[in-house]
């Protein structure tokens, strides 16, 4: 026998073989993995367990208390169904262990009278219910499971349309792990170095595969856990630490003056005090423009932390040198902001003039974005090319193949959710030079510091974690009313909804609440200050959003805000439009702004003090605080009222958050722990989506130890050369053309 055969088979081995070599994956079957992407062996053994079924410490029908959430291991004794009200199909499976019987509700459902036939065996996991004296639940979670000798039996996420069965699932995995580890199989590699294994203790792969699938104790699982987890984190890490080392190896950057005349002539006009977060940010960004290494930092800071300043300190670093600086923003309303305020912050400063004998001429920022006229266009185009420009504020019209800077140093990118990572290279590669411009982005989003990690591995962090002095905190209300103004309280009842959600108000009070908020608006109108209230979100279709919010206008016109001047934006309004009515808002010739989320990022009218949100249940919390961030920008107390209807506690956990707290990361902490990591990484890039079993929210100090790790690691062998079988496990889980640009370099 060589050598060769009797080696531990790899991952990447196993990805290599179909699921139709299983015994039991006929066409049908691989069509239905196939729809969930699982296509061979490797996403097979990753498709992990969701959860498990202890019998050791299972309870018994007769043992269930009421109100009180379990799971139990039943099977069928009989089903049925029939319409009900409203022509909704009910079932009522009647369902037994050795010790009684109780009954299954399910509304809607009709699929599952055949489903739970009799004789199956299923886990039911639901609160329980008495009616007329009998254990009940209603929709409770249903899985089907097959061999029920083990004592603990692991539940696979499972697809009723597809015909897919967690024992399938089971039974398939179980193939694969009799055929791959002893004493049948060659054994499963483990490429994780050995001191890594040591110094956290782990089980080995194998075990740590058989342990996750067909654990003996609930202990086993911890422990295969714990190691997989690991493994994920650490692949992602390691991918991230060298394409972050392979940037800073190959670009050759500039060593930019940090100290120099314009940025001292800068902050000696200011009218205030940088925060001490500011400064930090400042000199953190200073020690790698001085570096002769591109810079990649994000700075992450709340809505109003004073982010701009930091960009602009940024930026006249590279113009102190003589180079110059570009800032592109997601939209033409916040470019233009931009571009004012900015102007304005640097009126007055001049710089060397190497082309004159006067020596000196003002500092010249331009805007360049789809609305330039081909005049001004040509112009500032040229301007940019020969150095006279010295800052470019623009949208995606900034990274256009005609745009060419002489000599770009600096490049800032705001608001960095809405822009790709192939944007932010586009806006480097825009300099004539062979320098590559040192990059900050910045992000009014907050993400936890485990999560900046995971979604920002590549670059470094710089926060704002101080607002200015002199803020007055936004007092936020929640009114649990429709967020259709229309509508009255209590008059459509969700049947799914808790009643404990209404916070066990009358509609009396409800409704009087409505009554204080609008009296609030008004009083704030009458003593001159400003008002958004932001429409219902309607995901489905621009044209229904606008159509609602026009009705949410002409109704607040008539009765709420009568007397008062409305402004009405939504996305389908013409841009021209839309200038005139942010015009007309900013000038305080309008009263009140209604607008959908068009008003989310940027707008910064300092009189606006009150922000009412109608049917807030539809938002996420960044997007609430976001939003809210449009008031408390001036002096003024401000205020904001959540308006809406929730009908999960989820929902209304978030709406509280709110309430409890003005403070952006700890509202993204609540946010990662109600809604898991789905929407920080949502807009992760492809290429990390590694992660199946690792939570960035349970798991976060594993990522920071694998972090930690990947860092040693990639440091000591940055071609990853005397670890060859984790390069070959990074290939197998990272998009193929970003595994050879990190493994080259
Ligand atoms: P954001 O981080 O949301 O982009 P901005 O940069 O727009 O915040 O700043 C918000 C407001 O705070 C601006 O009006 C700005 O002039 C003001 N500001 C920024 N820094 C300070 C400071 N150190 N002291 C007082 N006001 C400041
Ligand atoms: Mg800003």
């Amino acid at each position: 026998m060589s050598g060769q055969a009797t080696q531990p088979v790899d991952l990447g081995r196993l990805s290599q073989l179909s699921v139709t070599e299983l015994r039991g994956v006929g066409e049908k079957k691989a069509a239905a993995l196939a729809k969930g992407e699982i296509e061979n062996l490797l996403d097979l053994l990753t498709h992990y367990p969701r959860r498990y079924l202890d019998r050791t410490r299972e309870a018994r029908i007769a043992e269930l208390i009421e109100g009180e959430e379990a799971s139990v291991l039943v099977h069928v004794i009989e089903s049925s169904s029939r319409r009900v009200r409203g022509g909704k199909v009910m079932v009522n499976v009647v369902v037994g262990d050795d010790s009684g019987t109780m009954r299954l509700t399910f509304f809607n459902q009709a699929w599952r009278e055949r489903q739970l036939s009799p004789g199956r065996h299923a886990v039911i996991y639901g609160r329980i219910e008495t009616f007329r004296g009998r254990r009940q639940m209603t929709n409770p979670v249903v899985d089907l499971v097959g061999d029920k000798t083990g004592r603990i039996i692991p539940v696979y996420p499972q697809s009723e349309k597809a015909g897919l069965h967690s024992w399938d699932v089971a039974e398939w995995v179980a193939e694969i792990l009799r055929r791959t580890l002893p004493p049948r199989g060659r054994g499963l590699a483990d490429p994780l170095p050995p001191h890594l294994l040591d110094e956290h203790d782990f089980i080995t792969r194998e075990a740590a595969f058989a342990g996750i699938h067909q654990p003996e104790s609930m202990e086993e699982v911890f422990e295969a856990r714990r190691r997989l987890v690991f493994d994920e984190l650490f692949r992602l890490q390691l991918a991230l630490v060298l394409r972050k080392r392979a940037i800073e190896r190959t670009a050759i950057g500039l060593a930019h003056t940090v100290d120099g005349p314009l940025l001292d002539a800068f902050t000696a006009t200011l009218p205030f005090e940088l925060t001490g977060a500011q400064r930090r940010a400042i000199d953190e960004i200073g020690v790698d423009l001085a570096k002769p290494i591109p810079m990649h930092r994000l700075l992450q800071g709340d809505v109003g932390a004073g982010k701009t300043l930091v960009a602009v300190a940024t930026m006249l670093a590279a113009v102190d040198g003589g180079h110059q600086a570009a800032l592109m923003a997601p939209t033409e309303v916040l470019a233009e902001q931009h571009h004012a305020g900015i102007s304005r912050l640097l009126d007055g400063l001049t710089v060397e003039d190497r082309g004159s004998l006067l020596a000196e001429r003002p500092l010249r920022v331009e805007l360049l974005s789809n609305r330039v006229g081909a005049a001004d266009r040509k112009r500032i185009l040229s301007g940019l090319l020969t150095g006279e420009v010295d800052i470019a504020i623009g949208t995606h019209a900034l990274i256009q193949d005609n745009v060419l800077f002489g000599s770009l140093g600096v490049v800032v990118i705001d608001e960095q959710h809405r822009f790709g990572v192939e944007q932010r290279a586009a806006l480097r590669d825009r300099s004539y030079g062979d320098a590559v411009p040192d990059l900050l982005v910045m992000t009014a989003t907050p993400i936890p510091r485990t999560a900046a990690m995971t979604v920002y591995g590549d670059l470094d962090v710089s926060v704002l974690d101080e607002l200015p002095p002199g803020r007055t905190p936004i007092v936020t209300s929640w009114v649990p009313a429709p967020g259709n103004l229309d509508q009255a309280p209590g008059e459509v009842v969700d049947p799914d909804a808790d009643p404990d959600l209404f916070a066990g108000l009358e509609v009396a009070e409800i409704e009087s609440r409505l009554e204080t908020m609008w009296d609030e608006v008004r009083g704030q109108l009458d003593e001159g200050r400003q008002v958004y209230v932001v429409c219902p979100l309607i995901d489905e279709s621009e044209k229904l959003e606008a159509a609602s919010a026009e009705s949410v206008f002409e109704r607040l016109s008539a009765v709420e805000l009568d007397g008062y001047r409305l402004g009405l934006l939504h996305g389908r309004v013409t841009p021209a439009e839309k200038d005139q009515t942010m015009e007309l808002f900013r000038a305080a010739n309008l009263d009140v702004l209604v607008a959908t989320t068009v008003i989310e990022v940027g707008v910064d009218v300092p009189n606006a003090t009150v922000m009412v949100i109608l049917d807030a249940g539809r938002f996420g919390i960044a997007q609430l605080h976001q939003l809210r961030g449009r008031v408390g920008r001036g002096a003024h107390r401000s205020s904001c009222w959540l308006v809406g209807e929730v009908t999960t506690v989820d929902g209304a956990a978030r709406l509280q958050a709110l309430v409890d707290s003005t403070d952006g990361f700890e509202l993204a902490e609540v946010d990662l722990d109600l809604r898991g990591e789905g929407t920080i990484l949502g807009e992760r890039q492809k290429g990390r989506n590694d992660l199946k079993l690792a939570s960035l929210r349970r798991d976060r100090e594993t990522v920071a130890a694998a972090r930690l790790a990947a860092i040693d690691l990639v440091d000591a062998d940055p071609g990853l050369e005397v670890h060859p079988a984790l390069a070959a496990e990074l290939s197998l889980f990272l998009d193929p053309d970003d595994a050879e640009f990190l493994l080259k370099g």
